[in-house]
């Protein structure tokens, strides 16, 4: 049995064919082209999902699993007004690709999906307690709690992003002030090394400018893992995790960041779950969107009541 997942980014869409332990058969990427609208995207989505099932029956595909920009609705299947979307607003995506092939359609946003690919495939393995986080020009996150992803009363929990670590700080795109995405995301850590360096720098710039000993880029680095390090404690504190994944551009600086991580946690969380806690990078890279649209179908915490009727065989 296979199940198919597509990562619907805002510069391209990759779909593939995936089995139920994650191995991937046939990919297929194409350009989204949102300027086009969304019937144009709908359709390369669709044609998309056609080419990658060329070599399988119909009957051997459980489910098709769709992750996106956010905001969403994974109850309504329904895509809300993404900002790398442009011109999407209300738009059923979930039942527009469910009535073109006929399989049980899922729909998530893409920090949960990632969040879904990991536990089930990747650095989560095994563990059923979870937060995935994703630090690249934005944070995002996934709480993977009880074995279980956890959406909230309306499928918006999770916007670590938004956990204000500098009451006072500087004013985030979600109209706060101080969010950790306001100072530890790529494009804060951008946004402070410009002013500094009075030219554009790079996040990554940044990270290997500090590693050769650059007292102004090591100051920008250390204040934007101090502040990530913070938002983890608040996460340690909250969730008792057993692990942190961190993926994302950002993470990739690997050591230098998780090191000091690991460190502010012990040092500032409570020592029980602190203890009980590794921080660890995320495994699956770029295909994490698509792997975790494929575990969409295959796992029951799938947003709706409809996942689970497609494991007891209602469906298939
Ligand atoms: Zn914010």
């Amino acid at each position: 049995m296979y199940s198919i997942g597509v990562d619907l980014g805002g510069t391209k869409i990759l779909t593939g064919l995936v089995d139920h332990v994650g191995v991937i058969y046939n990919t297929v990427e194409r350009s989204t082209k949102a300027e086009d609208g969304p019937e144009a995207v709908i359709e390369r989505i669709a044609r998309s999902i056609e080419e990658v099932t060329e070599t399988v029956s119909i009957n051997e595909i459980c489910g098709i699993g769709i992750g996106a920009p956010g905001p969403l609705d994974s109850l309504t299947g329904v895509v809300l007004s993404p900002p790398n979307l442009p011109g999407w607003d209300n738009i059923p995506l979930r039942q527009r690709i469910e009535e073109r092939f006929g399989i049980p359609t899922f729909l998530e946003n893409d920090a949960n999906v990632a969040a879904l690919a990991e536990h089930r495939f990747g650095a989560g393995r095994g563990v059923d307690d979870m937060v995935y986080i994703t630090v690249s020009t934005g944070i995002g996150a996934g709480l993977i709690l009880g074995g279980r992803l956890y959406g909230g009363a309306g499928g918006f929990a999770g916007e670590i992003g938004h956990i204000v670590v500098d009451a006072n700080g500087r004013p985030c795109v979600c109209g706060n002030r101080g969010c950790l995405e306001a100072v530890a995301s790529g494009t804060a850590i951008g946004r402070k090394a410009e002013q500094v360096f009075n030219r554009p720098v790079s996040a990554k710039e940044v990270a290997a400018m500090a590693a050769t000993g650059n007292p102004e880029a090591r100051a920008i680095f250390d204040e934007a893992i101090h502040y990530l390090g913070m938002g983890l404690v608040s996460i340690v504190n909250l969730f008792n995790p057993s692990k942190i994944v961190i993926g994302g551009g950002v993470s990739r600086i690997g050591d230098a960041m998780f090191h000091p991580l690991s460190r502010k946690v012990k040092e500032r969380a409570f020592p029980a779950p602190a203890a009980m806690v590794d921080i660890v990078p995320a495994q699956l890279g770029p295909n994490s969107g698509l792997l975790g649209g494929a575990a969409l179908p295959l796992t029951q915490q799938a947003g709706s009541k409809k996942a689970e009727s497609v494991l007891k065989g209602e469906f298939v």
